[in-house]
């Protein structure tokens, strides 16, 4: 039984480097290392949380094609319950991502099978024998948009099943008038900073963070990149400072920093505490190729927590 189901995107990142100079059309450059990584919000979040030791199943959509196999199989290499389907009608969404010689990434982006999924792809067991559910990349999946996600949270939590929500960029710019309706069925929201203050209108993580609250939203998490996160959970609010490591790629750190803060959440840690995990987590996670590869076990994560300096 999981503690924690993910549903949303999974994506297959095809990372190409370095890339200082796209080709002319018909012409060919040569390129160093062309990887294939297992991506996409509910996957990373959900390879992570394994990785943790939390039991986990993940929901979502794939292809019946070779990069959706392969999706599949990372996630049971990883001993997760897996309820994705494999829908002939669209292909796995993919993304080629091109890192320049500095480290600047561009991506060509697919969403394929991702756009399709549906509340009824989420087994209403799987929400009454889940501690927790979480919704990887809301704005990124169409099928769930606004109503019927908000029927699935409130239905998820009729069945005595937590929520979370990480929200992801909104390629259509609808942000606030597409969330709203979730945020009172959410217990802990996610987003980057410049996600929710696309949201909310705000540039202030704290302003950001009360306002999501007051329209309903448990507790709130603000991902800053180098700078940490700040939380507000209404009992503890305040900024929790990242650690000092060498970055060598930032794909999926958000992905991994949800794992991170939901461990300790479930643990019943304080506020402060998780998001010191996801911190740790996020940290490791930038510090490989991909989003879950430096990822290892909570002891492991907690003695990085222990042995790292913060960043000033
Ligand atoms: P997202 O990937 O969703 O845009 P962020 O870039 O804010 O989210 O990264 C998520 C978390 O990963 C941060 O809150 C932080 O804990 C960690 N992190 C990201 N970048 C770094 C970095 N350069 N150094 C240390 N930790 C980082």
């Amino acid at each position: 039984m999981p503690d924690v189901t993910c549903v949303g995107v999974l994506v297959a990142d095809v990372i190409v480097r370095p890339v200082d100079r796209w080709p002319q059309p018909g012409g060919l450059i040569l390129v160093d290392r062309v990887e294939l990584h297992s991506g996409g919000l509910a996957h990373t979040t959900g390879v992570a949380l394994a990785k943790l030791g939390v039991p986990t199943a993940v929901v979502g959509r794939v292809g019946a094609d070779r990069l959706g196999a392969f999706l599949v199989d990372v996630l049971r290499e990883h001993g997760i319950e897996v309820y994705v389907h494999q829908d002939a009608g669209t292909s796995t969404s993919a993304t080629v991502v091109a890192v320049a010689s500095g480290g600047d990434r561009s991506f060509l982006h697919m969403p394929g099978a991702n756009a399709r999924l549906v509340p009824e792809d989420v087994p209403e067991t799987l929400l009454a024998d889940s501690r927790l559910v979480h919704l990887g990349g809301y704005f990124l999946l169409p099928g769930l948009d606004g109503e019927p996600a908000a029927a699935l949270l409130r239905r998820a939590k009729a069945l005595g099943c937590g929520t979370s929500l990480d929200v992801a960029w909104d390629a259509h710019e609808r942000w606030m008038s597409a969330l709203a309706p979730c945020l009172r069925y959410v217990d802990v929201l996610f987003g980057n900073l410049d996600e929710l203050a696309c949201v909310t209108g705000r540039a202030d993580p704290a302003e950001i963070a009360a306002e999501l609250r007051a329209l309903g939203a448990g507790t709130v998490v603000v991902k800053l990149g180098e700078a940490g996160a700040y939380v507000d959970d209404g009992t503890w609010r305040g900024r929790v400072p990242a650690f000092s490591v060498d970055v060598v790629d930032t794909t999926g750190a958000g992905d991994a920093f949800c794992a991170g803060f939901l461990t300790g959440y479930l643990a019943g840690w304080e506020a402060a505490r998780s998001t010191r995990l996801g911190n740790a987590v996020g940290a490791m996670c930038v510090t490989a190729m991909g989003g879950s590869t430096g990822v290892g076990s909570l002891e492991e994560a907690q003695r990085f927590a222990d042995t790292t300096p913060l960043r000033p």
